[in-house]
């Protein structure tokens, strides 16, 4: 019998903390939806027309990961960071080409995430048709609070809003989602075979804006939870 060794001690599992729970749920993929509330898309300058397209993605690597709670580095380059309050979505079981009928199976729970975006980089990124990574796949930039258990319920309505520095930033209804969560995952499984552990970010509403560093930000949706973070000084 051999034991494999390493070069230097593996990375971490990432894993979050599940309420009710002693184990930690591990993570697998962080997924995001971009443009899921028709106001963001407007205020972002690029409306969504639900009858001719479809919704896209982007990724962050589970490196990114922070628990809410936290104090984060305001991030280098970028004089223009950006909250994003998020609906999470916890996919507990495997599923490819999922049916919406049937898409409920995969949802283990939900949680209140924050996408931490560098708005200046996206924008460039976006209109010069590059890639998005150095604008959202940013260290420390995947803000989720506990994991609540709500194995195959779907969640069509609730509350999410969020304050910075008590001022009230971002609020909208889970029931302004363009994609709701059974399309969501039904869609996103066309693409990826998706796994336990994967978390889907579904989207922001209107109100993001630039923060500072010292800016504490408080945010929740009805019936899920609670989530704080604080930016630190700039690194
Ligand atoms: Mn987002």
């Amino acid at each position: 019998m051999t034991t494999t060794t390493y070069l230097w001690t593996p990375p971490p599992v990432y894993s979050l903390p599940v309420r009710g729970k002693t184990e930690r749920l591990p993570i697998n993929r962080l997924f995001f939806v971009g443009r899921n509330y028709h106001a963001h898309a407007v205020e972002m300058g690029k409306p969504v027309d639900k009858s001719v397209e479809r919704p896209f993605y982007f990724t962050k690597s589970p490196q990114t990961l922070v628990e809410s709670g936290a104090t984060v580095a305001y991030p280098p380059e970028t004089k223009n960071y950006h909250h994003e309050m998020e609906l999470v979505l916890a996919i507990g079981a495997p599923g490819f080409r999922v049916a919406q009928e049937t898409a409920h199976e995969l949802i283990y729970g939900y949680a209140c995430g924050l996408d931490m975006t560098r708005r200046d980089l996206q924008l460039v990124a976006r209109d010069k048709g590059r890639p998005w990574d150095l604008g959202k796949d940013v260290e420390e930039s995947s803000v989720v609070s506990e994991i609540v258990p709500m194995q195959g319920q779907v969640l069509d309505r609730g509350e999410l809003a969020m304050t910075v520095n008590g001022q009230p930033r971002q609020k909208s209804d889970l029931d302004k989602l363009i994609w709701n969560i059974r399309e969501i995952i039904a869609d996103l499984s066309l693409f990826y075979h998706l796994q336990p552990g994967d978390l889907i970010f579904t989207g922001t509403p209107e109100g993001v804006g630039a923060l500072q560093p010292g800016d504490r930000i408080e945010g929740g949706v009805a019936g899920v939870g609670e989530i704080t973070l604080t930016i630190g000084p700039a690194e």
